[in-house]
Parts: C-alpha cells; structure tokens; sequence
C-alpha cells in the first residue's frame, strides 16, 4: 500500500511555524516513501473562519517550497479537498453510524445542559455526557423510535453523539510515543454532529483520512487526547486504522510552554512564515525558505550524525519518523540566524543581486556592486546586512564615529594625511595591488607602524574602524572619491 499523508489546517489564520512544520515532516515523510502528500482545508467550524487564510497557507507552502501533490487548489481523485464542500458525504456517514447503534440523537437544549452542569458542580463533580448520565439524558436512547421521529419533523434542534462503549481498554500505537492504553470508561460522548447540521472536527476528520486513504496521520501532540475518539470512531465503522505520529511542541526560548505569537514579539523574530497583518513574516524579514525549511527539520528530528545543513531533497533521503524526538524542542533565534548566515553565503553574489539593488542607492555598475557584494557578504547574515555594511560606498561620510576618531586622529596624523593624498595621487594604475604596493612601500621609507596610516585612512574611507580590506575599497571607490574623503577628513573639526 503506498504512503499517503496529508496536513489539515483550519483556515483561522496565518500559519504558526509549529503547523509548518507539521506540514514539512508529512511532506519529507510522503517523499522519503514515494508517496503523496495531500492538503486538507478543514472549515467545519465556520465561526472561526477567516477570510483569506487559505490563500495564505498555500503560499506559505509553495514559499517553502513544500508542494502537495493532491488538494485544495491543486486537485486530485479522491477530492473535494475542503470539507464545507463535503457536507453530503458526511451526512451519509453519520447515517451509517446511527443505523449501527453507534451514535444518538441529544435533544438536551443549552439550558438543561447548563442546569445538570450546576448540579454537578454543586456536588463538587464535573459533568461529563457518558456511557452513565446518558441514560437520564434527553436523547433517543431514552425515546421511543416515534418519539425521535416526530422530534425532528417539528425541527427540534438537536446534535449527534457518538456512543463510546462502556469500560473497555484500547491500545493504540503511535509511532513517536510508543503503546498508549486509555479506558473508554475515561471518554465521554462527543458530539460529532453539531445543530447546525455540520460535522465536528473529529467526524469530519476520520471520515475524510478514510474516504482519502490516508495510511499516517502526523500531526500535532495537540491532539493527542482527541486519538482514543478517532480510533473508537475507526472502530465503529470497522475501518482499518492509520498509522499515528504525534509530534511534540515547539517551546519558547526559555523552554517553558509552547512558542507564541508574543515571544514572537519580545525576542523579535516572526512566528509566521508569510507576513499577516502587523506580524511580519520570515520571508520579508529576509530569511531565505531554505533557511526556515532546514532549521524546522531539526526543531524535533535529528538525523543521528553531526550533519547541520540539508537541503529539502537531502532531508527527503534522510528523514525518519523513528528518529523524531518525544520532547518539545526549544525554539532559538540565534539559529534561526546561523541557519540564514549559512544560506546567503551559500548563494553567489550574482543571486543576490537583483534584491539588494532594490535596497541601495547606487551610481555603480552590476559589476562594481558584485564585487562590494563579495566584499562583504562574510560577515552578513541578511541580504539587508550587505545592504548596512556597504552604506559608506554610496555615501561619502561627513562624521566619524567618535571613539575611533580619538584613537586614531593624533599630533602629525593630518601631516600624514596629506601626504598620503600625495602619494595616492601619484599612483597612475588605481588597480587593488598598485595602490597597495604605493601606500606600503611609502609607509615603509617613512619608518612608521602601519597602523598610524591605516586607522585614519579608515576612518576616511568608511567613518568608523569597521569594513573589508582598505585596498579593495579604494579600488571600487575609485581615485577621486578616495582623495575627496581624504580631504575631508582632513579638513574636519
Ligand atoms: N484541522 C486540524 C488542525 O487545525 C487538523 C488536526 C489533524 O491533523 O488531525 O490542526
């Protein structure tokens, strides 16, 4: 039987990295095993509904470059992929269930149920709709078959509940956590079909993993408790099971709880892939999708070597469901960067190009910026990075950074100075190794250490004691430009 997942995000929103990453592991699973990877559109809880979060979730996957083969918007046989457009199906299903003794009808209106809650809490108890109080409950249990038929023909409201069996064990496996045993007596009688006419997560849910041959369910250890109910519910139908695999939760920096949209805020990094609303995304915060895709595998896998960079198709051949940690992992922003350093390093200037033209300012030619590009792209771990460290070429500096100023600035240095704009004058090739052999040689005849030169020529040049090799930034600034800031500095204060 070939291996089908799927991911089934509600549309109530932008996606949280955590639901990226579920999506990632089915993807690299799906692949690893040849087979598909289907998206889901799960809206049966309409209240909850935002307009325009589907879109977004297949941009956000195709960013990432983490296609489905089959669903929502893409198409495939065992459709339609969005449950609001699945109703019937469900409601025929529902049917099988209720002809098999395996559901109810509720009738208890929001006030009955509100009272017999009080009178539990009373008690000290918590109410819970079971195998026990649904024989005192309004419900078709309890009525005659005439009784329920006539309820519903006047249109009295009601839900559907799923009858768990009374007190038995049910072992389930799943495949990250292990065996898990959980007695029915512990469950109550969910409803799976609400007034409204529409299915319940859980129905829905199972009856589309089945309908679309879905062999693992991967998804969230949020929903681990709700596994005892679809495994009673596969039952009920005599269907065969999926596989399970829930992962754990990605933690907040400190690892206390899960990560949020406001540790988002304070530690300043995005918890949604794509910009939605006032939060900003990893894309325009200027991560490559490489970047987020590799940093994600590892929040929960790891490979069991010391490898830290893969590519997507290099976490397909490796990735393995058995090596997925039991543990939340603990998101880092520092890694989140390392990984992004990484991955512009590994683009050549000419990828980078046509953003950071976007960015800068420039008189210079493609060929001058490819080269500031390879000048300072070591120390960036942004494309916006390169844009902040070569500022000084577009713009002459007019202030110095003053500690360095002080450093560097003594009696004799605007003689110097003067001197060396002489010197630089006076070399005819302005190529990187002529101007170097001119200053060097003219720093050597006059004795002095290198350093009484170089730091105020820096400072010229740059306007703080930071940047590339001095000799490749004269290159590129040219002649003029590079006597005009020795002037300049010449002339201040
Ligand atoms: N619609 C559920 C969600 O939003 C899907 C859970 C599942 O994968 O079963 O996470």
């Amino acid at each position: 039987m070939s291996v089908r997942v799927r991911f089934a995000p509600s549309p109530t929103g932008p996606l949280h990295i955590g639901g990226v990453r579920t999506a990632l592991y089915n993807y690299l699973f799906a692949k690893k095993n040849n087979g598909k990877f289907i998206l889901r559109i799960e809206d049966t809880d309409q209240t909850r509904f935002v307009e325009g979060a589907e879109e977004y979730i297949l941009e956000a996957l195709k960013w990432l470059g983490i296609s489905p083969d089959e669903g929502q918007q893409i198409g495939g046989d065992l459709g339609p992929y969005k449950q609001s457009e699945r109703k019937t199906l469900y409601k025929q299903y529902i049917q099988e269930l209720l002809e098999k003794d395996k559901a109810y009808y509720a009738f208890d209106t929001p006030d009955e149920l509100g009272a017999i809650r009080k009178e539990y809490e009373a008690r000290k108890e918590v109410f819970s709709y079971d195998a026990i109080s649904r024989k005192k409950m309004n419900n078709s249990l309890n009525l005659t078959t005439e009784e329920v038929k006539e309820k519903i023909e006047k249109g009295v409201p009601y839900v559907i509940r799923f009858k768990m069996p009374e007190n038995e064990d049910v072992l389930m496996k799943d495949l990250v956590r292990g065996t898990i045993k959980v007695n029915t007596s512990t469950l109550d009688d969910k409803v799976l079909f609400k007034s409204d006419g529409l299915p319940t997560y859980h129905f829905a849910n199972i009856v589309d993993d089945h309908l679309m041959e879905i062999t693992h369910v991967i998804r969230g250890e949020e929903w681990l408790p709700s596994l005892p109910l679809h495994v009673m519910l596969y039952r009920a139908f005599d269907w065969n099971t999926p596989e399970f695999a829930h992962l754990a939760l990605i933690l907040k920096p400190t690892g206390k709880g899960k990560l949020s949209k406001r540790d988002g805020i304070e530690g300043g990094f995005p918890i949604f892939p794509l910009t939605y609303g006032e939060s900003i995304g990893y894309k325009e915060e200027g991560y490559f999708p490489e970047a987020v895709v590799n940093m994600l595998a590892l929040l929960g896998w790891n490979p069991g070597t010391e490898q830290e960079f893969f590519s997507l198709d290099e976490l397909v051949k490796v990735f393995d469901l058995n090596k997925v940690s039991k543990s939340g992992a603990r998101f880092s922003k520092d890694k989140a960067v390392w990984f992004n350093h990484h991955y512009l390093q590994e683009h050549t200037s000419e990828d980078l190009l046509a953003e950071y033209k976007t960015l800068v300012d420039s008189r210079f030619e493609d060929t001058i910026l490819l080269k500031i590009i390879n000048l300072v792209k070591e120390r960036a771990n942004f494309v916006k990075d390169l844009v902040e460290q070569s500022q000084f070429f577009f713009e002459t500096p007019t202030q110095y950074a003053e500690k360095a100023y002080k450093k560097a600035w003594k009696e004799g240095t605007s003689d110097l100075m003067v001197e060396l704009k002489k010197v630089i004058e006076g070399t005819e090739d302005f190529a990187v190794d002529s101007v170097q052999v001119s200053v060097k040689e003219w720093i050597k005849s006059k004795e002095i250490g290198f350093g009484k030169v170089m730091q105020p020529l820096r400072l010229a040049l740059v306007g703080d004691m930071k940047g590339p090799d001095l000799f490749e930034i004269m290159n590129i600034l040219g002649k003029d430009e590079t006597i005009k800031r020795i002037e300049n500095i010449i002339n201040y204060k």
